[in-house]
């Protein structure tokens, strides 16, 4: 069974918080003389002598309405790589605990692991780029503290099995951290409905992609509330600056401009998807949940090379294992997608 006293470090379960002046009065008042601001103002016209709200609660109400998630179960993050960082500051012994990852996949996992001197167990990814579960299941010992499960999966673009993850919830006694920040790409189903089924279970997603905000850094984890106190705990007081969070605030008011973005740009995949197959340098296009595809081309070197000549920017991943031969390439406007197009074209000519 999961207990979160069994994986939290002894250092943080001890750890008594930084408390704030906003921590500390939260009522109603018209003199604030207790955070050393300037009481006089800043020099902009929209006034931001002020600290923000530690907690973000009116972007957190606002998520909950969007995403039927109670305000306590969400923190935020200054994007979701302060999400993962705080994992392993707040679960993972350095030189002690374990984390699994299972490549090809998101980076951030294993850098942030790295930095806070925490063993990496790679588990690789089935040629069909889905779950080894016996391999998972060889990899994990009493030091794993957490599985970090990315789907849709970058860079191949494809979901996990939701069964292989619902069988690692059930049976792994640490934490399970599913990386969303595509799935309003998807055709799969969110796990977010699930924190009340299984209590080991965080799940990330970002403003940064289908949001259009990868800007304003904000990143979202959603989990039960004990988990969430704990992201609370050790985060920076004011880990959201002001003007992020009214921007955010404004933004999660156009639901629907979002959505029509996330409709043009899976129509986009699919034209994109179909012009490329068409391509004798392209060998093989990777299913998409995402709103980038993973390409296998004859000459990845070339070819990037050619579309750099003409300032395009693809992702070349052909060194990456599983991933050989292969290009990454986002999703971009209508016209973007046929100035790609056409440049990959001349590069069939050129040769
Ligand atoms: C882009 C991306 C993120 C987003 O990170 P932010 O720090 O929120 O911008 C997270 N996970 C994966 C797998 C990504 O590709």
């Amino acid at each position: 069974m999961f207990n979160i006293n069994n994986i939290l470090r002894k250092n943080i379960k001890e750890l008594v918080p930084y408390s704030s002046a906003r921590d500390e009065f939260k009522g109603e008042a018209s003199v604030f003389l207790d955070a050393n601001e300037n009481s006089y103002g800043s020099p902009l016209s929209r006034s931001y002598n002020r600290y923000p709200d530690p907690l973000q609660w009116k972007i957190k109400k606002r998520l909950s309405e969007i995403k039927g998630v109670p305000p306590q179960n969400i923190f935020l993050g200054n994007g979701s790589d302060e999400a993962i960082d705080i994992l392993f500051r707040a679960f993972c012994n350095p030189g002690i605990d374990n984390v699994i990852t299972l490549p090809p996949t998101y980076g951030m996992y294993e850098v942030s692991a790295n930095i806070n001197d925490v063993e990496v167990r790679k588990v690789i990814l089935r040629p069909d780029y889905q779950l080894n579960m016996e391999g998972i299941a060889e990899a994990i010992d009493d030091h794993t503290k957490i599985i970090f499960i990315c789907s849709p999966n970058n860079p191949t673009g494809n979901s996990i099995d939701r069964q292989d993850i619902e069988t690692i919830l059930t049976n792994f006694n640490g934490l399970v951290v599913i990386d969303e920040a595509y799935i309003n790409y998807s055709r799969q189903k969110t796990f977010i409905q699930e924190l009340t089924e299984y209590s080991n279970l965080i799940v990330l997603q970002t403003l940064s992609k289908a949001w259009g905000l990868a800007g304003l850094r904000i990143g979202m984890a959603f989990a039960s509330e004990e988990i969430i106190e704990v992201f609370n705990k050790v985060k920076p007081p004011y880990n959201i600056n002001e003007a992020s969070q009214e921007l955010a605030l404004e933004a999660l008011q156009n639901v629907d401009q979002v959505n029509n973005w996330i409709k043009e740009t899976v129509e986009e995949r699919g034209k994109l998807v179909a012009e490329l197959a068409q391509l004798p340098s392209v060998l093989k296009i990777y299913p998409s949940d995402a709103n980038f595809i993973l390409v296998k081309t004859t000459n990845p070197r070339g070819i990037y090379g050619h579309l750099v000549d003409q300032g395009i920017i693809v992702r070349d991943r052909s060194k990456v294992e599983l991933c050989e031969g292969s290009l990454r390439i986002t999703i971009g406007t209508p016209e973007e997608n046929k100035i790609l197009l056409n440049a990959l074209k001349n590069f069939q000519e050129s040769r």
